[in-house]
């Protein structure tokens, strides 16, 4: 079945009670049992929902995996991952992995005596060296964000293939629709189901999703244990924004190719970071390992402080400025100010996040629009 067919059925069967074609939201606690333990499968809410449950069906079919978990946010998700750590336990990653993970594995993990390693994930030979037999986890996004650097999944699982680590990848930026990274070797795969799964920017949500039983069993029991759990009425939102995830992301794409190539050509810009770019580092490896090239688009000033790159944030009418990502409006966001401000300036400098480094998140609109709207701010 293509993605474009899953999108509309996977995980969604008509309600047993009534055939109501779309799945209902549950809004219960409990379920009344037959006798003590005879119940139909459903127990309490935090264990069991059957609104979660479609949805985490229809996330598990469209990356290709055999099972997903729901959570109340990506860094709830992300936090039942780090849980699976012990003391001594060792977790590499990037150097520009989302500001909220990085401060999620540095001041909580690693007060529990988690060892972490930031380091560039396409220096083959570097993450050779940097696994050990404490190594646990693997964790990085592709595209990144936000230089939307290329990371190799296959590469990087072949690398890792023979150590006691399993390798996560944070699929936010790309969606499923974009890049499958079971698929391609990697053990589980994360997001930040806020973005483009739920796409309306109306719902906080986390998702994961495996094929292996046993890792699926860790995690369905720190899901339970912890309750980081959505509730019913985000699952329902983010099953009705995933029927449109398909075009979506299509139209959202399409802009975003024209928003960079338009940039690329701008007088007062120094780089455009747009793996659908052919001068784009990442370009070959993305055209592999992608299906498009996703509706993230970074780009910095020749003059490169914060107060240029302050004018074109105040002065865009369409795109709004705000954190987050992936929704159908555009938006404009300063990393260095806004989602990576808890990453110490020396190290965001090494990542590339310079002072006047603008992060656009291209929704839906008319592109025409959206070329007028910053070709305005850059004047
Ligand atoms: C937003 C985001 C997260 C965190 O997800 P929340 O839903 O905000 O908790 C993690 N990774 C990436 C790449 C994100 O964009």
């Amino acid at each position: 079945m293509k993605f474009e067919t899953k999108v509309i059925h996977a995980g969604v069967e008509p309600d047993p009670t009534t055939g109501a074609i779309m799945t209902p939201i549950y809004q219960t606690s409990t379920y009344v049992q037959d006798a003590p333990g005879r119940h139909k499968g459903y127990e309490y809410g935090r264990t069991q929902n059957p609104t979660r449950t479609a949805l985490e069906e229809s996330l598990a079919t469209l990356e290709g995996g055999n099972h997903g978990l729901a959570f109340a946010s990506g860094m709830a998700a992300m936090d039942a991952v780090l849980k699976l750590l012990s003391p001594g336990d060792e977790i590499i990653s990037t150097t520009d992995v989302y500001g909220g993970s990085y401060r999620l594995i540095v001041k909580q993990y690693e007060q529990y005596g988690i060892k972490a390693h930031f380091i560039d994930l396409r220096d083959r030979q570097l993450l050779r060296d940097t696994i050990n037999e404490r190594t646990r986890i693997v964790w990085f996004e592709t595209p990144t964000n936000p230089m939307l650097k290329i990371l190799d999944i296959k590469q990087i699982c072949q690398a890792v293939k023979n150590s006691n680590a399993i390798v996560c990848v944070d699929n936010t930026f790309a969606s499923p629709h974009l890049q499958r990274p079971l698929e391609l070797g990697a053990d589980l795969v994360m997001h930040s189901a806020t973005k483009y799964i739920a796409g309306h920017s109306d719902v906080i949500m986390g998702a994961l999703i495996c094929r292996d039983p046993e890792l699926e069993e860790r995690l369905r029991f720190i899901q339970n244990a912890s309750g980081a759990v959505p509730g019913p009425m985000d699952c329902f939102l983010a099953l009705r924004g995933i029927k449109t995830l398909a075009v979506r992301m299509d139209r959202a794409c399409k802009n975003a190719h024209r928003i960079a190539d338009l940039l690329n050509k701008h007088k007062k810009i120094a780089e455009v970071f747009y793996p659908g770019l052919e001068s784009s580092e990442g370009h070959t490896l993305a055209t592999k390992q992608m299906e498009q090239y996703g509706a993230m688009v970074s780009f910095t000033l020749k003059e490169d402080n914060k107060r240029a790159a302050n004018k074109i944030l105040k002065k865009t009418r369409l795109f709004s400025l705000a954190e987050s990502l992936g929704g159908v409006e555009s938006l404009i966001g300063h990393p260095a100010s806004m989602t990576h401000a808890s990453i110490p300036k020396a190290k965001r400098a090494k990542a590339g996040i310079s002072d006047s480094l603008i992060r656009l998140s291209i929704g839906i609109e008319h592109v025409d629009d959206l070329c007028a709207d910053l070709l305005n701010a850059l004047k």
